[in-house]
């Protein structure tokens, strides 16, 4: 149907051309197709801007997984895609936030060694994910392997920090919370990643914890709780973007065993409407094996439905992506 029918629209255009004097059917054939071109290339660029979050959004995506050998053993984010994401993320804030859907971050806590297979449900989806680790416990039994945790990473996942050793940091000394903090990033480091955001155990956090993060040279961090949830319907749907506090970065509750698909559906709606990024909390993902688990089939359910709300303009991305953090090394002394 379709080549014949272009073929006749071909045909139809020679033949108007050949009924005109030379000089007229010159001009007439070339001014319409002149201003058309020009209309369309303004249309174009204007398109990004129009669109905020939903473009910049897959730009960012698609310089993120442009070199899978060459990343290594980084995390997702190299300059550029960095450097989209945050740009993406500004657009998205500032701009028309009602009509700009939502970026919603998929996080993964505890260095699971169910997590290999996570990352594979992601990118059959096209998505990529943050995955928060904690180097003291990486090789240990259910945990990620060194090996596991290298094939996250080239796939193009953001790799994140979790602590040592998975402690409360608001109960330690300020020693003791560096100690958590930057021995497990710069172990993170050796290992050849770019960690730029970090996850505090339990989510729990205090303004001293967040100081460590921030001389632990973390761009930005991410709490648990403080979105809209059962619990506290009066919450924001989203944190904003750029986040109200950078290094307590919000969240609803994590995703549990009893976890409805429905509640994950309708924070991403409510994050559609308010704008902004939604991070969501999992950790272990596997069926029926314990309290901080989520089903394989619920992830892939909600992740299926969530590739069809791109059409909304929401866009998935790991979260140093969604708030533009930036990997700096650890700071001297510390
Ligand atoms: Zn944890």
């Amino acid at each position: 149907m379709l080549p014949s029918a272009a073929r006749r629209v071909v045909s139809t255009d020679r033949t108007v051309r050949r009924t005109r004097p030379p000089a007229t059917a010159a001009v007439l054939t070339t001014l319409p197709v002149v201003l058309l071109t020009a209309l369309l290339t303004a249309f174009l660029t204007a398109l990004p801007a129009m669109l905020p979050g939903t473009l910049p959004g897959v730009a960012a995506r698609a310089d993120g997984q442009g070199g899978p050998g060459a990343a290594g053993h980084r995390t997702a984010g190299g300059g550029g895609a960095e450097a989209d994401g945050a740009r993406a993320a500004g657009a998205a804030g500032t701009r028309a936030p009602k009509r700009a859907g939502a970026i919603v971050s998929l996080t993964f806590d505890d260095g699971d060694a169910t997590h290999p297979a996570v990352a594979r449900t992601l990118e059959r989806h096209g998505m990529r994910g943050t995955f928060y680790v904690n180097t003291g416990t990486v090789g240990r039994e259910r945990k990620l392997t060194r090996r596991g945790l290298a094939a996250i990473a080239r796939a193009g996942h953001e790799i994140g920090g979790h602590t040592l050793t998975h402690l409360r940091l608001p109960e330690l000394s300020a020693a003791e919370q560096r100690a958590q903090i930057c021995d497990d990033r710069r172990k993170l480091v050796a290992w050849g990643y770019r960690p730029a955001t970090l996850a505090y155990p339990f989510g729990s956090v205090d303004a001293r914890a967040e100081a460590a993060a921030r001389r632990c040279g973390y761009d930005a961090a991410r709490d648990v709780g403080g979105l809209r949830e059962f619990s506290c319907p009066a919450c924001p749907a989203a944190d904003t973007l750029p986040p109200r506090d950078r290094h307590a970065i919000r969240t609803a509750s994590s995703v549990g065993p009893d976890t409805p698909l429905r509640r994950l559906k309708q924070q991403v709606f409510d994050a559609e409407k308010s704008g902004g990024v939604l991070p969501l909390v999992f950790h272990r993902v596997c069926e029926g094996c314990g309290d901080y688990s989520a089903s394989p089939k619920l992830l892939e359910d909600f992740l299926g439905w969530l590739a069809t709300r791109e059409s909304h303009g929401t866009v998935v991305l790991p979260l140093g992506e969604a708030v533009g953090a930036r990997y700096r090394p650890l700071p001297r002394g510390e």
